[in-house]
């Protein structure tokens, strides 16, 4: 073992020659372990040929240390050992609905007529993908009742955007572009709500939330005026809770001439049950990769399509879908020329994420209607089952509410110990769990969002619960080295994650460089 292994192996109390601990082992970096000056396969001599580069042709090495390939596998294979996924345990990150990806997916996604396809290819020769597409459309549409759905969005945040872009075009095709600068956005919302506005030249106009961490129309309609363009808003919420008055806000919206863009990103709670297309919504993102159980999360790439409601479905972005006469499938990718449609672009180069859209319609044909609204039922019913067992245990901002897929704690009950909620997480992580989402909804102090999904059984919730009792329970009896010296059994301890995300260090410099610096 190279020595650079053991430097950050500083776990309490468990030394051993090699710096590993049982079989988890300390990996340096491919840089560490290979060398410049080795190679790790034979690759026959060039034979000598003039180089047509002229004064770009590199004239140093490329830096790139040798290794063998079993050298390489084992790399890349222990890094992978050291993530915590939702195929090793419960992954209760509120708001992001991290449930079990099922093979089936994956195994559609593979299959060589869809893996192995092009987005440049002849629309002849892909008419099956689009054939895909159009089902996919079909369940998005009926699922949400809206009349329209761009596919290309890349991500929520994405789909935020483009739905946003379109509200913005439908608002400069009435007149109006330099009169509605204002979205209105609650206190609760995703951070890439606001931030989605912003980047549109919209200025945030920010609503409270009631003490019961829902949003009234009242408070809506007084925010109201010619100004406005729309409100973004998250049903169910961020706390988990469904917004009661939607329908009368988006009544009070459309009377001002404005829209509803709702982030539906939780859609998990209500796919099947309730039709956001009935709420009066305009346009909503589905993420793909969280309701319809795409991988995410380190294993991304994600989906966002957005629907739209009759009123935005002309704006909606360029490719459209359509059948002609013969049955032929066709991808607009110009500006259609007929008709109502008056796209306002495109988002992406191609036509969005294949290999997410083939892994949800898998899902959808798999559970059937029924299947998903009983998905949504049985997400509603883990969350609840989790707030009743921990009802003694940990705090609930808004009492003994019913709550929707996830259910939302505070840091109330830590009161006196000096324990944080960052701090009662990273215990989590000692006891073999993910933490919950932290500090999430910002307007609930030292919130611990907890989202289970409804793809762990009644066992995994019960083992979570007695992790977490078990941690309250040590937090009241002052077992507070527990906590602040937490996670003690992880490959790294706390990190600065600030400073990582601010100052990155992306390239590596050779310890013999660094020392001549
Ligand atoms: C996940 C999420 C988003 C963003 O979705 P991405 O796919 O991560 O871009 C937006 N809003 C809410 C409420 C979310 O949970």
């Amino acid at each position: 073992m190279n020595d650079v292994s053991h430097k950050n192996f500083t776990s309490a109390g468990s030394v051993t020659a090699t710096g590993n601990r049982g079989l988890q082992i300390e990996e340096p970096l491919l840089f560490e372990i290979g060398s410049t000056n080795f190679t790790g396969v034979d690759v026959e001599e060039p034979e000598a040929f003039e180089s047509r580069l002229g004064d770009v042709e590199r004239t140093d090495m490329m830096g790139l240390p040798g290794l063998s390939e079993p050298e390489t596998m084992r790399h890349f294979v222990r890094l992978s050992q050291k993530n915590y996924a939702i195929d090793t345990g419960i992954f209760p990150l509120g708001s992001c609905t991290m449930k079990h990806n099922p093979r089936l997916n994956e195994k559609m996604a593979r299959l060589p007529g869809i893996g192995d396809i092009h987005p440049l290819q002849p629309q002849k020769t892909v008419q099956g993908a689009i054939e895909l597409m159009m089902q996919l459309s079909d369940w998005l549409t009926s699922l949400t009742g809206m009349p329209a759905v761009a596919m290309s969005p890349k991500a929520g945040a994405h789909g935020e955007l483009c739905g946003m872009i379109a509200i913005r075009a439908a608002i400069e095709a009435k007149g109006e572009a330099d009169t509605r600068r204002v979205v209105l956005v609650p206190d609760s919302a995703h951070g890439t709500n606001p931030a989605t506005a912003a980047l549109l030249g919209f200025s945030v106009r920010s609503i409270e939330a009631e003490k019961d961490g829902t949003v009234r129309a009242s408070a809506v309609r007084e925010s109201l005026g010619p100004d406005v363009a729309a409100m973004m808003l998250t049903n169910p919420n961020t706390c988990g809770l469904f917004e009661p008055d939607i329908a009368e806000i988006s009544a009070a919206l459309h009377e001002a001439g404005a829209y509803l863009y709702c982030d539906g990103a939780n859609f998990n709670a209500i796919a099947g049950k309730v039709r956001p297309g009935d709420l009066g919504i305009d346009a909503m993102h589905i993420n793909l990769h969280k309701t319809f159980s795409t991988p995410h999360g380190g294993g991304g790439p994600g989906a966002g399509p957005v629907v739209f409601s009759k009123s935005l479905a002309p704006f909606a972005p360029l490719p459209l879908m359509a059948r002609d006469g013969d049955g032929k499938l066709e991808l607009i990718e110009e500006k259609a020329s007929s008709g109502e449609a008056r796209p306002f672009g495109r988002l992406t180069a191609f036509h969005g994420q294949m290999g997410m859209f083939v892994r949800a319609l898998a899902y959808m044909l798999s559970f059937g209607e029924d299947g998903v609204r009983q998905a949504s039922e049985d997400a509603v019913l883990n969350a609840n089952y989790l707030r009743k067992l921990l009802k003694d245990t940990m705090s609930q901002p808004f009492g003994d509410r019913v709550c929707m897929h996830e259910v939302l704690f505070d840091e109330a009950f830590l009161k006196g110990t000096d324990i944080s909620t960052l701090d009662f997480a990273k215990a989590m992580i000692d006891e073999g769990f993910h933490p919950m989402t932290m500090y999430f909804p910002l307007v609930v102090h030292g919130a611990m969002l907890v989202e289970p999904t409804e793809s762990e059984s009644k066992r995994s919730l019960d083992q979570f619960a007695y992790a977490l009792k078990a941690l309250a329970n040590a937090a009241k009896r002052g077992d507070k080295d527990r906590f602040k010296s937490a996670p003690r059994f992880a490959p790294l301890r706390r990190l600065d994650e600030t400073r990582a995300a601010r100052q990155p260090i992306l390239s590596y410099t050779p310890p013999a460089q660094q020392a001549a610096e």
